[in-house]
């Protein structure tokens, strides 16, 4: 069985099994997982979705469920999907282990954004240590990823690129110009070659490092302004 997001590693935040939350013990009926590379929720195994919803209705107790899928594994198990942020797949719709269904998020009773992954026998109610179903501890940690769907390291890189081309914006936010404008007349930031501040890109530690560096220049000298 194939790990519940699209690819790359994944957290177990919480085990299957006996848990306390918010000072209430319980049987925790399923395990809480982070995507490390990605928040896109995968369906484990090919099946049938059996239900794409979201109850509202808090008499009704799967409200905790938030934003939910169930699909109906071609082996017979069911298995759940919860408090997803988006649900891509409707109900009786076809999918096939490794098919995008959802994306991760905080719906329903959750604290953080997680995926709750339980998988029950076709009853629909016998549990199944789903940590023991995916081949990993049933502790916390953080677990390698299987199989080819891996980013490289190129990946990784291509996509912080593309992040921080959404996010090279020049123009300041009204509540943080006095500060960028003091930051920039102390000499703390200073353009790339295009004269480009990038006020809302983030900063890379070897940025920081050079940010730091000015700031205690800055404190040494007494003055207003950094020297390099
Ligand atoms: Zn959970």
């Amino acid at each position: 069985m194939i790990y519940p997001f699209e690819y790359g590693g994944i957290r177990l935040t919480s085990p299957y099994g006996e848990r306390a939350l918010e000072g209430t013990s319980g049987f925790h009926g399923g395990i809480d997982l982070v995507g490390l590379e990605t928040d896109r929720v995968v369906s484990t195994v090919s099946g049938t979705v059996a239900a794409s919803a979201c109850v509202t209705d808090k008499s009704d107790a799967t409200w905790m469920w938030g934003e939910h899928i169930i699909i109906a594994g071609d082996d017979g198990r069911v298995y759940f999907y919860f408090h997803l942020d988006k649900r891509l797949v409707a109900r009786y719709e076809r999918v096939e282990a490794g098919q995008v269904i959802g994306v991760m998020g905080n719906t329903g009773f959750s604290f953080g954004a997680h995926l709750h992954f339980e998988i029950r026998e076709s009853d629909a109610a016998t549990r199944i240590n789903a940590a023991e179903a995916l081949g990993i501890p049933n502790m916390e940690g953080c677990y390698e990823p299987k199989g080819e769907k891996s980013m490289k390291d190129q990946d990784i890189i291509d996509a912080y690129l593309r992040y921080v081309d959404r996010n090279t914006g020049d123009t300041c936010d009204a509540w943080a110009r006095d500060y960028t404008d003091w930051a920039r007349a102390c000499g703390l930031f200073k353009s790339d070659g295009d004269g480009n501040f990038r006020w809302q890109a983030p900063i890379s530690r070897q940025e920081l490092c050079a940010v730091l560096y000015r700031f205690y220049r800055m404190m040494e000298n007494g003055s207003t302004a950094a020297r390099d």
